[in-house]
């Protein structure tokens, strides 16, 4: 059996930027779950259709044209075939994302192609469900947490380094948002795992919480 390790947490807590060295590192897959959620909202803001359409939604879900491409420390998101990393980050579609994640029936209908990822020699699976519902099984689960101000931050560099300017109380206000939308929605919120470690890296290096993470994997 093909071994996961998932990676839980709410926005901003950088999940994306340990998944993808722990990914390099031990040569494994990674699944950005969020960047599929995040190409569904996409998709359905180009198709005119709003959080509400749920039948559509699921039904887009379903035929979703998604592709990923490159290597797991540089992977590029594809809708249909264009590349469109820059235009699921915005915040309006992080919003949009999170009302749709929120809908059963379109979780439901991007199950299956998340546990397809599932491939040899290993799979580094970061979200928000990863460990909760996705990959249960998986036999190292990782839920990690800092400070809503802290991971506004991060998220606000993400947004400069992508040409995106914010404020950082609009930043830190959208990340509150969301989590609460992620946390108290009916299927699949947001929380640890059971059996999660929890790691807490509000005052903590990338480097530091990497430490932490590889010694979990090798024990
Ligand atoms: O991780 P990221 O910020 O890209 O996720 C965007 C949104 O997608 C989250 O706020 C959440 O609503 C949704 N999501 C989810 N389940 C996942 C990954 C992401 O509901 N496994």
């Amino acid at each position: 059996i093909v071994p996961v390790i998932t990676l839980d947490g709410p926005g901003g807590v950088g999940k994306g930027t340990l998944g993808r060295l722990l990914a390099h590192d031990l040569g494994w897959h990674l699944l950005d779950s969020g960047a599929i959620y995040r190409a569904l909202a996409l998709a359905a803001q180009r198709a005119g259709l709003d959080a509400d359409s749920e039948a559509a939604l699921s039904g887009l879900a379903r035929t979703l044209p998604l592709g990923f491409r490159g290597a797991a420390d540089e992977t590029h998101v594809l809708l249909g075939g264009e590349v469109v990393d820059a235009e699921i980050r915005t915040p309006e579609i992080s919003a949009l994302t999170s009302r749709i994640a929120a809908i059963p029936a379109v979780r439901a209908a991007l199950l299956q192609r998340q546990r397809d990822f599932r491939r040899a020699p290993g799979l580094v699976a970061d979200g928000r469900d990863m460990g909760t519902v996705v990959f249960p099984d998986a036999p190292l689960k990782v839920f990690l947490t800092a400070s809503a101000e802290e991971r506004g931050k991060r998220r606000l560099n993400q947004l400069m380094e992508q040409g995106i300017s914010a404020s950082l109380a609009t930043v830190v206000a959208e990340i509150a948002e969301r989590d609460a939308r992620d946390q108290q929605r009916s299927v699949a919120p947001l929380r640890p795992a059971p059996d999660a470690k929890i790691l807490d890296t509000s005052e903590q290096s990338v480097s530091d919480t990497y430490r932490v993470l590889q010694s979990w994997v090798r024990s």
